[in-house]
C-alpha cells in the first residue's frame, strides 16, 4: 500500500503559519545556545536538556513499563522549515497517534517531530552517550491531552510533554536505511526558512529502531523558550541514515529566500548540567 501522498501544494509563506502555541519556537533566536540565558533565564535552571547520558551511572528501574508506541494512523499534515529545523506536524485531535506505557500514566499525543544535525558526522545530536555524540537526533514531541486542554498549556507544565529522542548513525549507503526515503526526499521543498508543504500519510513508525529500550529523565525543551516541561525518553538503539540522506538535511537553510544563505546545520544545544537528576534505564546494562 502506498502510504505517502505526493505533495499537492507547495506554499512559500513569508512566515510559518503555525498555531500560536508553537510560535514561540519560531521566534527570533539563533543557534548561539550560550547566549540563550539572557532572554530565557530558565536556560540555567535545574532540569535543562539535553544531557550527557553516562550509561554506567544510569539506574535500571524494573518498575519502568515497556514503551508503547501506537502510531497506527498516518495523521501527518505538513512539513516545514522553522528556521531552526525541519518539522513534520500531525493532527492531534485524538489519541490515534500517541505513546503510552514507559514512565507515563496517560497517553501522550504526537504533535510534531523534527531533527538536529551537524555540519560533519562527528557532531549533531543533542544528547550524548558516554560523551559520544551522534551525527543526528530525531525528536518526536508528544503532549498530555488528558491533563491539558492545548499543546501550549501542556508545554508550560512540568508533566505536559513527552519527547522521544532517537539517534541517527551514518552507515555506508549499501546497508543504510532511514527506512523512509520519502522524508529525506521531501526536504527539497522546505529549503528556505518559513516554507511549508503538505505532507500527508507519513507514519513515523518507520523512524523507530527495533528495540524500544530507553533511558528516561526529567528535562526541558532544548530550544527557547526552554520550558522545563519534558519527560525525556531517549532510545538506546540508533537508526541508520546514509551519507546521501544526511547531506539532504545539510542542504536546508536557516535563512529565507530573500536573505543571504546560511546553511542549516549544527542546530543542537550542547549537554547541560545534570544537577543531581537521576537517569533511569528500562533495561539492564
Ligand atoms: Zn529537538
Amino acid at each position: 500500500m502506498q502510504v505517502f501522498t505526493p505533495v499537492l501544494t507547495l506554499e512559500h509563506l513569508s512566515k510559518v503559519t503555525a498555531a500560536s502555541a508553537e510560535r514561540e519556537w519560531h521566534s527570533d533566536w539563533g543557534y548561539s545556545p550560550s547566549e540563550w540565558h539572557k532572554a530565557y533565564p530558565i536556560a540555567q535552571g535545574n532540569r535543562q536538556s539535553p544531557i550527557d547520558i553516562d550509561s554506567a551511572r544510569a539506574v535500571y528501574d524494573p518498575n519502568l513499563q515497556p514503551l508503547v508506541i501506537s502510531y497506527e494512523s498516518c495523521t501527518s499534515l505538513s512539513i516545514s522549515n522553522t528556521g531552526h529545523s525541519v518539522m513534520v506536524e500531525f493532527e492531534d485531535t485524538d489519541d490515534r497517534t500517541a505513546i503510552s506505557g514507559g514512565p507515563f500514566q496517560n497517553p501522550f499525543r504526537l504533535k510534531q517531530f523534527h531533527f538536529h544535525w551537524g555540519t560533519t558526522h562527528s557532531q549533531g545530536s543533542e544528547h550524548t552517550i558516554d560523551g559520544k555524540p551522534f551525527p543526528c537526533e530525531l525528536h518526536l514531541v508528544h503532549w498530555n491531552a488528558r491533563k491539558y486542554a492545548t499543546f501550549g498549556e501542556a508545554a508550560a507544565a512540568p508533566d505536559g510533554l513527552a519527547v522521544v529522542g532517537v539517534f541517527l548513525e551514518v552507515r555506508i549507503a549499501k546497508i543504510a536505511r532511514l527506512h523512509d526515503k520519502k522524508l529525506t526526499d521531501a526536504l527539497y521543498m522546505v529549503k528556505f526558512k518559513g516554507t511549508k508543504a503538505q505532507f500527508r500519510g507519513f507514519n513515523p513508525k518507520c523512524l523507530l529502531p527495533l528495540s524500544l529500550d530507553y533511558w528516561t529523565y526529567l528535562g526541558s525543551l532544548t530550544t527557547p523558550p526552554l520550558n522545563e516541561s519534558v519527560t525525556w525518553i531517549v532510545l538506546k538503539e540508533p537508526i541508520r541514515i546514509s551519507v546521501k540522506q544526511l547531506e539532504k538535511f545539510r542542504m536546508l537553510l536557516f535563512t529565507g529566500e530573500e536573505d543571504q544563505r546560511i546553511q542549516m546545520a549544527n542546530n543542537f544545544r550542547p549537554p547541560q548540567p545534570l544537577k543531581g537528576r537521576i537517569v533511569r534505564a528500562s533495561f539492564k546494562a
